[in-house]
């Protein structure tokens, strides 16, 4: 089973990334952000649970993420592996995987840390949009859809996420870089960690991205 994590700062290209590299590796891309805001428009209990601390920035507590998390990576489509995106946030959550990783005999785990700048973030989160009907990503300036409005994959409505108001996100990068951040020397210790320079086109990263992938399958 290969377990692929993408890292990184809210907005460094992690969401855009796994969906490519999903696609690219037919594992499918698992994003606790997508999961948590399906709740939230579908008004389960976990979405209104969830909701204040995802609109303030906040990171939703462990006990909740681990569930959904693993409830989803327990279904058929997941049993090669699956892409991360926005998951593990904090050391508690990371142990979590590697202590439920440990039980599946053949898993082999990849942490790709796209680095960014944080100037950087907080241009790119605000002109973010995301659709409504398939989770696909584009920006106002450095991605423009061909419609306004209207996502280029699938037709639906593009909006702007909440969080992504600059008071938010600079909320979401102090939280990223207090409980997140540590991750990356938690992975590079054990071995597992690659690093790409996030701060060039989505396509020259995506080329880095894949690089290190098919090296480490055909290892
Ligand atoms: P994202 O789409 O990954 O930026 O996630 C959006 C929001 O969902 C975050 O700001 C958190 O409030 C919540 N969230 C997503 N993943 C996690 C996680 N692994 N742990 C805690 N909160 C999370």
């Amino acid at each position: 089973m290969d377990v692929v994590i993408l890292m990184g700062a809210p907005g460094a290209g992690k969401g855009t990334q796994a969906m490519r590299l999903s696609e690219f590796a037919s594992l499918p891309h698992v994003s606790t952000g997508d999961l948590f805001r399906d709740n939230l428009k579908r008004e389960t209990k976990l979405g209104t649970e969830a909701k204040g601390y995802m609109e303030s920035g906040k990171l939703v507590p462990d006990a909740l993420v681990l569930d959904m998390l693993f409830d989803r990576v327990a279904k058929p489509d997941c049993a090669e592996g699956y892409i991360l995106d926005g998951f593990p946030r904090t050391l508690p959550q990371a142990e979590a995987l590697e202590k439920r990783l440990a039980e599946v005999p053949d898993a082999s785990v990849q942490v790709l840390d796209i680095e960014v700048a944080d100037e950087v973030i907080v241009e790119r989160a605000s002109g973010r949009l995301l659709c409504r009907s398939c989770d696909s990503i584009k920006h106002k300036t450095f991605s423009p859809p061909r419609a306004e409005g209207v996502c280029d994959a699938c037709g639906g409505e593009l909006y702007q996420r909440e969080d992504d108001r600059p008071e938010v996100v600079s909320e979401r990068l102090a939280v990223y870089h207090e409980q997140t951040a540590p991750l990356v020397g938690y992975y590079d210790e054990r071995g597992l960690l690659a690093r790409v320079d996030g701060g060039r086109s989505p396509d020259d990263v995506f080329a880095s991205l894949r690089g290190l992938y098919r090296r480490r399958r055909g290892a």
